[in-house]
């Protein structure tokens, strides 16, 4: 039978019905084959694609706090102003409807890597025959003095994890005056999303060329120079938004100072502006370093890339941004996506007595929104080289933009419902 007439006759019959439905606290299941931790780009596609691959016979419990699911991908468009919070907002519905993952909103607070289970913050224990866990990122507050607590007062935003903050820091930008400075540091990679950073200013430029053209975008940078699509980043900055948009590699920002809204360097001087968007240093999600899965210096978490199981507990697998990358691997959505399909087929092999495949390929696009049409993209493959329990990139597959374009918009446009609609939908 298709997959699809699978679906169809599953749920005629009522199967999927069963398993289907967002689980309060009273009705968690105490035990699941497969419990996934985080349903962002990594987590809720391997979720979908257990349930997918295992033509629906493996239950799945997705564990996520939040509502719906809210995409860093094209969210520097809200910033810009050419997006919406809704555009980049898409509904954990169709996981539980359609395919019967299990949804928990809670977050996970412990895993017991012995016994096999997950303590829910609200209580509940849930044992697991197989764990996946993509928590994302853990902003390191302590790389910066004073930005925890600045960052706690709203007046020094990250919006690096896509949200309220994001739209709180639209805000600061709405109420920067004509003539004012948003400046924007950037912690030495690795960090979550390489372009990222550079078409956030790209954003903000774009919309003070058109709302407050006496405005500056100052481009901090720890790394020594821009660290993704460098060449046609700086190309379009100096075409289109000389004197506005300033780029300065070697600055690595150490402290933050609310009273005077001013960042402090390592070596420079001193940078005062009227809204701070300052990034710190990033780290796996916080429950991987908790639960002993950070365990590349107590930072990111080492797997054997064939299956992306920890290379410190059985059983567990971890996906997305927590990963110790692979040389040339982007902490990027569209390489969580992969990593969640390639493991997700690992552990239904190994929970359904197969052979694991033991060549898996990953791929990735980045694309940047430079205004609010013209994109660049950066593309790629990799192939899982055994011998070095590795992924490395394959010569001559993928490469960069010629230069920006107004069709690439319309192709970042159409990868990002894509690619929501292959991990939620
Ligand atoms: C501004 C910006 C722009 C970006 N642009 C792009 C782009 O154009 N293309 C691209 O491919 N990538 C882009 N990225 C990068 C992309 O967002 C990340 O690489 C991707 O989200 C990583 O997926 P993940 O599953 O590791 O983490 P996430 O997608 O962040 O998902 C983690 C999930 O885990 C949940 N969670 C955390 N802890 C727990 C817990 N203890 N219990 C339960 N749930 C938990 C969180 O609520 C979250 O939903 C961008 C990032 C940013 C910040």
């Amino acid at each position: 039978m298709k997959r699809r007439s699978l679906v169809q006759a599953s749920i005629a019959s009522g199967v999927l019905g069963s398993l289907a439905g967002c689980a309060s606290t009273a009705s968690v299941p105490s035990k699941a084959r497969v419990v996934v931790v985080g349903g962002g780009y990594g987590g809720a596609t391997a979720a979908k694609y257990v349930r997918l691959l295992s033509d629906y016979k493996i239950d799945v419990v997705l564990v996520e706090p939040n509502e719906s699911f809210i995409s860093c991908p094209i969210s520097n468009l809200v910033l810009g102003g050419a997006k919406s919070m809704a555009d980049i907002t898409v509904s954990y519905d169709r996981l539980s409807s359609m395919h019967g993952v299990t949804r928990v909103k809670d977050m996970v607070s412990r895993i017991d890597t012995a016994q096999k289970t997950v303590t829910l913050a609200s209580g509940p224990v849930i044992a697991y025959d197989k764990l996946i866990v993509s928590p994302g990122i853990d902003l390191l507050w302590n790389s910066i003095e004073g930005l925890q607590a600045a960052h706690a007062s709203g007046q020094i935003l990250q919006a690096w994890k896509a949200g309220p903050e994001t739209l709180a820091l639209r805000k600061q930008l709405e109420a920067l005056p004509d003539g004012g400075v948003y400046a924007l540091t950037i912690p030495m990679a690795p960090y979550r999303c390489p372009p990222g950073p550079y078409e956030r200013a790209s954003q903000v430029a774009s919309y003070f060329k058109k709302a407050k053209p006496k405005s500056k975008v100052l481009v901090l940078d720890a790394n020594p120079d821009v660290t993704s699509k460098g060449p046609l980043f700086k190309k379009f900055w100096a075409e289109n938004y000389a004197g506005m948009l300033e780029y300065q590699g070697g600055h690595k920002a150490v402290a933050v100072d609310v009273k005077t809204n001013t960042v402090k360097f390592e070596v420079q001087a001193d940078v005062k502006a009227d809204v701070l968007n300052v990034l710190p240093d990033m780290s796996a999600g916080a429950i991987a370093k908790q639960s002993g899965l950070a365990n590349a210096n107590g930072r990111w978490s080492v797997v054997n890339f064939m299956t992306f199981e920890s290379t410190v507990a059985k059983d567990v697998h971890i996906l997305g941004d927590s990963v110790l990358s692979a040389p040339l691997m982007p902490k990027s959505g569209h390489m969580a996506n992969s990593h969640g399909k390639v493991a997700a087929a690992a552990v239904v092999a190994q929970l359904s007595g197969l052979e694991v495949n033991a060549q898996p390929m990953l791929t990735n696009t980045c694309y940047s929104f430079v205004d609010d049409k013209r994109v660049i993209h950066v593309a790629s493959v990799h192939q899982y080289v055994a011998a070095e329990n590795t992924f490395k990139a394959v010569a001559g597959a993928g490469g960069v933009s010629g230069g920006p374009t107004d069709l690439e918009g319309v192709y970042a446009w159409n990868w990002a419902q894509n690619i929501w609609a292959d991990s939620l939908l």
